[in-house]
């Protein structure tokens, strides 16, 4: 059998299931994607061309033990069955993308998809913590890059594909990467892909979401020129130079290509930070010296609380809930709310739609890190007036002055101000925002 399959192609999979082909969905360099007809479900086919393998038994196993270990969670299109056929081709069973998502590289150059920045940022949180859990059971993805990952930019949902090339960290497969997300490491071929070298690859997927540029791709790429290898080598390898590097200036943005230079400026103080830390020299040269998922989840948790729309539409980040003027250059009015919610080491604007999770009120684990706690709702009838409801699973505690009283999961009431909301041992306290 050749590389393709016709459509209306019959064949049996390894569950012992029935599929038949329908159509082509998408063609690749590692093989074809179809849409099939599964044992009476529409789902998706994914169909190796030959001798694309390093090892063909190890890609093998390695596809089966994925299957047989199940999705890590929901944000994975994850192998469920294969199959094999003589004559060595095979392929692996997955479901259909659903309606409404596009590839992330859509996004990077197409940032007005998402209707808002807070769905930029909502795509980052959903990314980072369902490689918290595949890292978190051993795995590592081996090939980060804005191909893998589907966005649907209206919920800020993400959909992680190309799931053959996860395996348990340490096992090489002969994967390495995509280039511009490969991590220094694996493009000088020192070493064969890690957690730590996700880590690189994610930091890059999400400058590229929410500052619209590469982040080592300043003056010194555009004056390359031919992206040769041994060019990419330099750029991405062996001399990785970010575009906002504090002491080395030598690879600022090209103004012919200024995202990043509009965005940088007006993002929180502490979002700069984790950028320089994720892209410092330090952290380029040296893997173990990169953010974790748990670093990226508490600031990115804080970040979007931080986005506050000006009466333009204009979203500003108000960090620590300081009043900023607007970043639209045709607007210039003054951004504050009238609360905002001390926590334990920062403060957030109090407005409609303000969450605060788990990891923001203590040290917790990571898999309840995103726990919801707090939601807080405008009145429909009055949207000045606010409510805080408990989305947590526990009741926690109120006070107004001498008096507390218990809130109950699902339970809202008014906010006033100066009122302190009581959890476990954490206070948060809403103050006048003046
Ligand atoms: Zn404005």
């Amino acid at each position: 059998m050749g590389a393709g399959l016709e459509a209306g192609a019959s064949l049996r999979t390894k569950f012992n299931k029935e599929i038949r082909v329908v159509k082509q969905l998408g063609d690749g360099s590692q093989g074809i994607v179809y849409a099939i007809d599964y044992d009476g479900r529409p789902m998706a086919l994914k169909w190796y061309r030959p001798n694309v393998f390093y090892d063909r038994q190890k890609f093998i196993d390695n596809l089966r033990n994925n299957i047989m270990s199940g999705k890590p969670t929901d944000d994975f299109l994850w192998p469920v069955d294969m199959v094999e056929v003589m004559g060595g081709s095979f392929g692996y069973v997955m479901d259909l993308r659903p309606e409404g998502f596009v590839e992330a590289r859509e996004l990077f150059l197409h940032p007005n998809l998402f209707p808002s920045y807070r769905r930029a940022i909502d795509a980052c949180m959903n990314v980072v913590s369902a490689f918290n859990v595949l890292h978190s059971k051993g795995y590592c993805y081996q090939d980060v890059s804005g191909g893998n990952f589907f966005v649907n930019p209206h919920s800020g949902q993400v959909l992680i594909c190309d799931n053959d090339n996860v395996a348990p960290a340490g096992i090489d497969t002969g994967i390495r990467g995509t280039p511009r997300f490969m991590a220094p490491e694996i493009v000088v071929e020192n070493s064969v892909p890690s957690v730590q070298s996700d880590r690189h690859s994610l930091a890059v997927l999400m400058f590229m979401m929410l500052c619209v540029q590469h982040p080592l791709e300043g003056v010194r790429f555009t004056k390359a020129g031919s992206l040769d290898p041994t060019m990419q080598k330099r750029l991405y390898g062996i001399e990785p130079v970010f575009i906002m590097d504090p002491d080395i200036t030598t690879n600022r943005p090209d103004p012919a290509f200024p995202n990043a230079l509009k965005v940088w400026p007006c993002l929180p103080e502490h979002m700069r930070r984790i950028f320089l830390r994720a892209f410092s020299q330090n952290a380029l040269k040296n893997p173990n010296r990169r953010p974790s998922e748990m670093d990226w989840i508490r600031e990115l948790v804080r970040f979007r609380s931080e986005v506050v729309n000006c009466v333009c539409g204009n979203e500003v980040f108000l960090e620590n809930a300081r009043p900023r003027t607007c970043d639209k250059p045709s607007c210039g009015r003054r951004v504050g709310t009238a609360l905002r919610a001390d926590l334990p080491g920062y403060s957030l604007p109090f407005v409609d739609d303000t969450r605060i999770y788990r990891c923001q009120t203590g040290v917790c684990d990571a898999n309840v890190a995103l726990e919801p706690l707090v939601w807080v709702l405008a009145s429909r009838e009055r949207p000045d007036v606010l409510g805080v409801r408990n989305v947590s699973r526990a009741p926690w505690g109120v006070s107004q002055g001498a008096s507390i009283h218990m809130v109950a999961p699902r339970q809202t009431v008014m906010v006033i101000p100066d009122m302190e909301l009581r959890l476990n041992e954490e206070r948060i306290h809403i103050s006048r925002n003046v």
